[in-house]
C-alpha cells in the first residue's frame, strides 16, 4: 500500500518530503512489529481459529452463571464490537449457531482458555471461552484483560509479546487489543505471518 500510494503521487517541488515521511513510517513499522510471527485464524496453541464472520454471537453455558463473570465477558464482548468490525452480535441462548459458548471451570492453572469446537476448515462455528472461577477473586482489570485475550482468539488473533495488547500470555492489566490485531480481525482472513 505504501508503494502504490508513493507511486501515484505526483512529482513536484516538495518532492523530498514524502521520501522522508516514507522512511519515518517505515521506521515506526519496523519498531512495532512483534519479535515473533503473526498468523491469523489458523489455530494452533497460540492462535484462534477465523470466525465464520463478524456476527458474533455468544452465549452463557449452564455453570456460567456468576454475575461477575458474565458481566465482564459482556464487557468483552461489548468491546470487541466497538474496537472493530465485529458487529451484529448478541446474547443468546445457547444453540448450534452460536459463536461463543463462555465457560466457567474450576481450576487455577489457567485463567482462561479458548477452543474451537465445531470447525469448518480454517473457520470455527462454536468457540469454548472457559473463564477460571478464580478470576473473579482479581483485580477488574486482569479480569477484564482475560476475557480479552481469550475472546480475542475467539476472533483469530494470536499471542504477541508484552507491549501489543491483551493477547499477551500470562498476568496483565491491559484489556484492549493491539491496532495490528484489530487490522486481521476486520480483514478477517486467515494470515500466515
Ligand atoms: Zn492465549
Amino acid at each position: 500500500m505504501l508503494a502504490k500510494d508513493t507511486e501515484g503521487r505526483a512529482p513536484d517541488r516538495r518532492r523530498s518530503r514524502p521520501a522522508v515521511a516514507v522512511l519515518l513510517v517505515f521506521a515506526v513499522l519496523t519498531l512495532a512489529a512483534p519479535a515473533s510471527a503473526d498468523p491469523f485464524g489458523v489455530g494452533g496453541s497460540s492462535t484462534g481459529w477465523l470466525a465464520d464472520n463478524h456476527d458474533h454471537d455468544y452465549c452463557w453455558s449452564t455453570n456460567f452463571t456468576w454475575t461477575s463473570l458474565q458481566n465482564i465477558a459482556d464487557d468483552a464482548m461489548d468491546y470487541l464490537e466497538s474496537s472493530t468490525d465485529f458487529s451484529g452480535g448478541s446474547h443468546q441462548s445457547c444453540n448450534s449457531g452460536t459463536d461463543v459458548y463462555f465457560q466457567r471451570f474450576n481450576t487455577t492453572a489457567y485463567r482462561g482458555q479458548y477452543q474451537c469446537d465445531d470447525r469448518n476448515g480454517n473457520e470455527c462455528d462454536n468457540a469454548d471461552v472457559r473463564i477460571s472461577s478464580n478470576t473473579s477473586t482479581l483485580p477488574s482489570s486482569e479480569r477484564a484483560k482475560t476475557t480479552c485475550h481469550e475472546v480475542g482468539h475467539s476472533a483469530g488473533a494470536t499471542h504477541h509479546s508484552s507491549g501489543y495488547g491483551c493477547m499477551v500470555s500470562g498476568t496483565s492489566t491491559v484489556e484492549t487489543y493491539w491496532a495490528h490485531t484489530r487490522n486481521h480481525m476486520d480483514d478477517l482472513e486467515v494470515a500466515t505471518s
